[in-house]
């Protein structure tokens, strides 16, 4: 066992070996069966805060501790103090008010000064249980009542000898409710039955989970140690290495199934075999190429080439900025499909979307003998029935589509590629379905222009294998981003007049926000008449592009726009995707500070796609949030979108990041992925080495983990995934 290697643990831990068969199994135990617990309680700590087994009760870590040697003086409180700690006596006790103001003041004392203590409520108890001129140690909040400072509901403690030498340095807090409290099931009461299962317990018993090299080199403390350190810690940095240990443990535990998962369908899956790059390929590279593919471009090529020659199925996610160059890619790769025999389909999330992909690739491909068709929603009657048939009798060779592709009459001869453009608008069930749409999977592309950060990539979509185009074309310039406020808004109108005389269009964009709908499409109006006194026709034009709107008129309002008939498109966020007018130079956001950082990065990727030096204008209130005017400065300061994306899952948690709250991964006890990144590197690249040397966990360093997995294995949500 591990444990052996690390001499230094039976210097702590001098139990008889005998515990090991005693108490086998003891963690997987019923909570109620714990000293001190019972069924009543044991129901309580199940239901208020999941503590169903010993191990579980082992598992509820401290969320902060106190420090017991700081002792604040009375004299010199001042207020502002988060908690204060003092030391003293109790000189006087006296009930006070009338009713249900009624509560217990006690007056207490140390060589400084007094302060009152004051109970509101359980006050009659505390009466009965404190006692003058006993020394104690008070720890509570100041707060004001009637002017007067005081501390009420303090935690109290008699001084007893541990605490006065300052031997009990760091006293872990747990977190408790009010159910449980009334139970008698305090903070300190829930410190006491973990420290009291602690010491019944053999080291033994909470064995090791991770390879010693890897302790070795991360210089993690051994699993037992860590338990029993962040529960009752010697000093701050006992606590904080205890800490560190188990984090980390979180994180490769996590790592290594994620991991494996990957290496799984890597092995098993079937997929097509892309051996050739064929006719239309090279014709298209060599001839029809409007441009040279970026470095970028370049590389994700290679890797899908790399991945659809191995007769697995690829399952490959492609992140790429706004405007970076994804459509290239994907239509490269569709053609590799068609050398090989294969049809290919490109779904997008939206009509338009859809609509500007199929004329985009039909001209790309228009010298060529590469039959493209597009299928959506509102393609019906005979032109659909002749392009499902198409699709089944394999004379389309490029199908570009809607979700209106995911649907069972839509048949394939042969699909061998299919390419999903913005993931995020599409739910990890419907990509599943293109699954089905052969015999053997087709390949997977999905594209996404809203960049995960790395770490949560590694986390949410570690079973997919990432490429990222992080290159521009070249030649784009950088957009500008200026913020701002109302009183400015003649001017920011003034300078759309002065691009739009050189021949430029614009965007202003509002907000639509679903709760308060009916405000927004008021402010839209507003703003659309607002816009129009400033830019009276003939001289100029505005197409207006709303979701309410019907389907057609928004299409010709926006097509208006994309030929250039339009000089200012006042839209809604309907145009966050995909839209593509090179024209465009001005994007003008309305109420800046109501969009998230990553919409707002979305949304000025409409502009900055020609060759001409392009602006955004957010606009906003006079006053502004701390919050908002964060966000507003990142849009500023960078066009970057994964310092961007990085910076949202800062600000707001990953948990808010689109897409991530229901999948469950991310409920770690206590690391925290954007805290703890760099122990989740360090996990990640362990876990990564372990695997690449013994992919089955076949080597005797590595049972403990692989044992480890396997108990795990039942009670957790892998078992739904792999
Ligand atoms: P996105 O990644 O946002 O989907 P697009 O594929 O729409 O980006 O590309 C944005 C624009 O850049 C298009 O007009 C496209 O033709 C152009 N483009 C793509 N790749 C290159 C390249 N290597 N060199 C020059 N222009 C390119
Ligand atoms: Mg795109």
């Amino acid at each position: 066992m591990n444990f052996y290697h690390l001499p230094f643990l039976f210097l702590l831990f001098t139990k008889n070996e005998i515990a090991i068969s005693t108490f086998t199994a003891i963690l997987s135990n019923p909570i109620e069966y714990l000293k001190g617990v019972g069924p009543q309680k044991g129901e309580l700590l199940r239901k208020e805060i999941k503590v169903y087994t010993f191990g579980d009760l082992l598992q509820y870590f401290p969320f902060r501790y106190v420090d017991r040697t700081r002792i604040d003086k009375i004299a010199s409180l001042s207020g502002y103090e988060d908690f204060v700690q003092i030391r003293g006596k109790i000189i006087n006790m006296v009930v006070m008010g009338e009713n249900r103001s009624k509560r217990l003041v006690a007056t207490f004392k140390d060589e400084t000064g007094t302060i009152d203590l004051v109970w509101f409520q359980g006050w009659q108890w505390m009466q009965k249980s404190l006692k003058e001129n006993v020394a104690y140690l008070v720890f509570g909040r100041i707060s004001v009542f009637n002017g007067v400072t005081q501390l009420a509901h303090p935690e109290l403690d008699l001084l007893t000898e541990e605490i006065a030498t300052g031997k009990q340095f760091l006293e872990p807090v747990y977190y408790t409710t009010e159910k449980l409290k009334a139970r008698g099931l305090t903070a300190k009461a829930i410190g006491k039955l973990t420290k009291n299962l602690l010491e019944q317990l053999s080291p033994l018993e909470i064995r090791e989970n991770i390879p010693v090299e890897v302790l070795q080199q991360y210089r993690l403390m051994p699993r037992a140690m860590a338990y029993f350190r962040i529960h009752m810690p010697a000093s701050e940095d006992d606590a904080r290495l205890a800490q560190r240990r188990l984090k980390f443990e979180e994180l490769f535990i996590a790592q290594i199934r994620i991991c494996r998962l990957k290496l799984k369908r890597h092995k098993q899956s079937h997929g097509f075999v892309f051996g050739a790059v064929g006719e239309s390929f090279n014709e298209f590279y060599n001839n029809h190429l409007p441009f040279s593919l970026t470095g970028a471009q370049k590389r994700v090529l290679k890797e899908i080439r790399t991945d659809t020659v191995h007769g697995r199925q690829m399952n490959r996610l492609l992140q790429g900025d706004v405007g970076s160059g994804k459509t290239m890619v994907a239509l490269l790769t569709m053609l590799l499909a068609k050398d090989n025999g294969f049809q290919a389909c490109l779904m997008a999330p939206t009509e338009i979307l859809s609509q500007q992909h199929f004329k985009g690739i039909s001209e790309l491909l228009e010298r060529m003998d590469v039959k493209v068709a597009l299928l959506t929603g509102s393609i019906k009657g005979k032109a659909r029935k002749q392009i499902l048939a198409g699709a089944l009798d394999g004379s389309i060779d490029i199908l570009v589509g809607t979700h209106a592709l995911l649907e069972k009459e839509v048949e394939f001869k042969n699909l061998g590629m299919a390419i999903v453009d913005e993931q995020h608008r599409f739910g990890v069930a419907q990509r599943a379905r293109l699954w089905e749409k052969n015999t053997i999977p087709p390949h997977i592309l999905v594209m996404t222009a809203t960049p995960i950060p790395r770490t949560l990539a590694m986390t949410i979509y570690g079973d997919l294998d990432v490429s990222v185009i992080d290159e521009m074309p070249p030649g784009r310039k950088p957009i500008t981003t200026v913020h701002r406020t109302e009183y400015q808004r003649p001017q920011v109108m003034d300078f759309i007049k002065e691009e739009v005389k050189k021949g430029r269009q614009a965007y202003i964009v509002y907000p639509l926000i679903e709760d308060s709908e009916k405000l927004d499409y008021e402010n839209l109006m507003k703003g659309y008449e607002e816009v129009k006194a400033f830019f009276p026709e003939p001289q100029y034009y505005i197409s207006m592009v709303h979701g309410r709107q019907p389907a057609e008129q928004r299409q010709t309002n926006m097509h208006r726009f994309v030929t250039g008939d339009t000089h200012i498109m006042v839209a809604t966020t309907v145009i966050e995707v995909g839209v593509n007018v090179p024209n465009a130079s001005v994007m003008v956001i309305e109420s800046t500070e109501r969009f998230g950082l990553s919409q707002l990065h979305q949304l000025r990727g409409r502009v900055g796609r020609g060759a001409e030096q392009s602006f955004c204008v957010l606009m906003t209130g006079n006053k502004l949030s701390q919050d908002s005017r964060e966000r507003i400065n990142v849009m500023v300061q960078t066009n970057d979108g994964f310092i961007i994306s990085e910076k949202d899952m800062e600000l707001r948690g990953p948990g808010d990041i689109e897409g991530t709250r229901q999948s469950g991964v991310l409920d770690f006890k206590l690391a925290d992925i954007v805290a703890d990144k760099p122990i989740l590197d360090a996990a990640r690249a362990s876990a990564e080495k372990i695997l690449e040397e013994d992919t089955d966990l076949l080597l005797p360093e590595n049972q403990a983990l692989k044992e480890f997995l396997a108990a795990q294995r039942s009670k957790s949500i892998w078992s739904k995934i792999s």
